[in-house]
C-alpha cells in the first residue's frame, strides 16, 4: 500500500510539464521493502535464507533484492563473473576471504572475479542486505569446483513458483520485472 501525498503538497512546486518520454518503462515503488508484515514476499532460498525481489532486469541481466539470513554459519560460497553492489541494512556478516565485517550501514563492491564465502557470525538473529547483482552467481566448493549458478532468470522462476505456492499467483512476479 502506498502512503498518499498530503493534499496541497504540490502547490508552488513545479512538476515536469512535458510528455512522458517514449519507451520509458513504469517505475517500481515499494513503500516498505523491509517490512515483515507479509512473509509471502520473502522467497525462501535455502535453510533460513530468503530473497525479497525489488527489481528483476531481463534486458541487462541484473537483479536487485534483499537477502535475509536468519542463521549463523556459511550462507553461500560463490564466484562473480559480473559486479555486485551491496548495502547492509541489518545485522552483520563477513567473507572468509576478506578481513572486514559488514554491518548495518556498510557498503561493499564485489568485483568480477571475486570468489568468497559468506558467513553470518554467532549471535546475529537476522541480517538483511540489499544486493545489486549483475550477470550471475556461480556457486562453488572450497576448491572452486562449480556446483550451480543463479541468474536473473533462475531468480524469476524461483519467485514465480513461490508466489504461486503461497497463493499470490505466479504472475505476482511480473511487477518486479523490467
Ligand atoms: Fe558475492
Amino acid at each position: 500500500m502506498h502512503i498518499a501525498k498530503p493534499a496541497g503538497r504540490a502547490e508552488g512546486l513545479e512538476a515536469y510539464q512535458g510528455p512522458k518520454l517514449p519507451h520509458t518503462l513504469p517505475e517500481i515503488f515499494i513503500q516498505q521493502a523491509m517490512a515483515n508484515d507479509d512473509e509471502r514476499l520473502w522467497v525462501p532460498n535455502g535453510d533460513r535464507i530468503w530473497s525479497r525481489p525489488l527489481c528483476y532486469n531481463t534486458s541487462q541481466g541484473y537483479w536487485v533484492h534483499l537477502s535475509r539470513y536468519r542463521r549463523p554459519g556459511v550462507i553461500t560460497r560463490h564466484r562473480h563473473p559480473g559486479p555486485v553492489h551491496g548495502f547492509v541494512l541489518k545485522g552483520r556478516w563477513h567473507y572468509l576471504e576478506h578481513d572486514w565485517m559488514a554491518e548495518a550501514g556498510s557498503y561493499v563492491y564485489e568485483p568480477p572475479g571475486d570468489i568468497h564465502t559468506l558467513v553470518v557470525p554467532e549471535g546475529v538473529d537476522e541480517a538483511i542486505t540489499l544486493f545489486h547483482n549483475t550477470s550471475c552467481i556461480i556457486n562453488c566448493d572450497p576448491a572452486g569446483n562449480v556446483t550451480g549458478f543463479v541468474d536473473v532468470f533462475t531468480r524469476i522462476e524461483l519467485a514465480r513458483k513461490h508466489f504461486e505456492a503461497v497463493g499470490l499467483g505466479a504472475d505476482y512476479v511480473k511487477q518486479f520485472i523490467r
